[in-house]
């Protein structure tokens, strides 16, 4: 079954990998529902620039920390749109401190944009996912869904648990022709990397190129960053007839991280 004319909501997609996998679907014909922060003109240009693929685009900025505002927006997207066919939880922060300096409203922060909004988006979007028979929801993880690494006590609990969410929303609607699944990318080289090298550089008291080298690709054995272009590839399989098998299950785009 095409993909096209398929409707798809992906939070977080004003930057980075969301903004990759909202440009590799409208490339197949899916309309989007952006969401996320940022700069109203840039927001505007990247509509425009997905609209010019030839598909829909409309943005609703919900703060994914708001269970009202997530609700309201999938109720929005639903109606404008007609459908929503395909969900990707993507939004997320990071934030790199020793568990004993961790500010507790980062931890709230974390878990709230990363694990809560999932789950309001998901019990949300699943009747009309259910009501036409067909749905895909696809959770853009974390390699720190299945490991850990010092100092992002909020980052890796929120993506572990997310992990389990997928697990159950994947049994739960397994015989209603709707999958979810979640991607684990390694290191991705978005403004949240970009960010987090800084950060830890200072955590540790080392160089940023030192926190590139010994750090986030310490762990990557390809030496290689993922690509958001990677990324949307592997949403589209997912969201693919061939993948109708695949649910409740995590595909680490790592470079062997979470092998070793
Ligand atoms: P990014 O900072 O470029 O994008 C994050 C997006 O989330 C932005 O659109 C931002 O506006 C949005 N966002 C943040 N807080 C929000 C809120 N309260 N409400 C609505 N939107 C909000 O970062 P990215 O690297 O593209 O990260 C996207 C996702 O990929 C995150 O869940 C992240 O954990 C995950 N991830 C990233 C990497 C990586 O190396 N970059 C690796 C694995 C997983």
């Amino acid at each position: 079954m095409s993909l096209k004319g398929k409707t798809a909501l992906i939070t977080g997609s004003t930057s980075g990998i969301g903004l990759g996998i909202a440009q590799g679907f409208a490339d197949e014909g899916i309309n989007i529902v952006m969401n996320g922060f940022g700069d109203k003109d840039e927001i505007a240009k990247s509509c425009a620039e997905i609209e010019s693929k030839g598909v829909q685009c409309i943005y609703n900025g919900a703060d994914m920390t708001k269970p009202d505002e997530i609700t309201s927006m999938i109720h929005d997207a639903a109606k404008e749109m007609g459908s929503i066919d395909i969900l990707v939880n993507n939004a997320g922060i990071q934030h790199v401190a020793p568990v004993e300096e961790f500010p507790p409203e980062k931890w709230d922060a974390i878990i709230a944009i990363i694990l809560s909004s999932s789950f309001h988006t998901i019990r949300t979007a699943v009747p009309y996912m259910k009501r036409q028979g067909w749905g895909r929801i696809v959770n853009n993880a974390s390699a720190h869904a299945l490991a850990a690494s010092p100092y992002k006590a909020g980052y890796v609990a929120a993506k572990h648990g997310v992990a389990g969410l997928t697990k159950v929303i994947g049994l739960e609607l397994a015989e209603d022709n709707i999958t979810c699944n979640a991607i684990c990318p390694g290191y991705v080289k978005t403004p949240l990397v970009d960010g987090q090298i800084a950060d830890t550089a200072k955590a540790r008291g080392i160089t940023e190129e030192e926190v590139v080298r010994d750090v986030l690709l310490k762990a990557q054995w390809t030496k290689k960053f993922v690509t958001t272009d990677q990324i949307a590839q592997i949403a589209l399989f997912l969201c693919s007839d061939a993948a109708e098998n695949i649910t409740g299950t995590t595909i680490s785009v790592d470079g062997g991280w979470t092998a070793a």
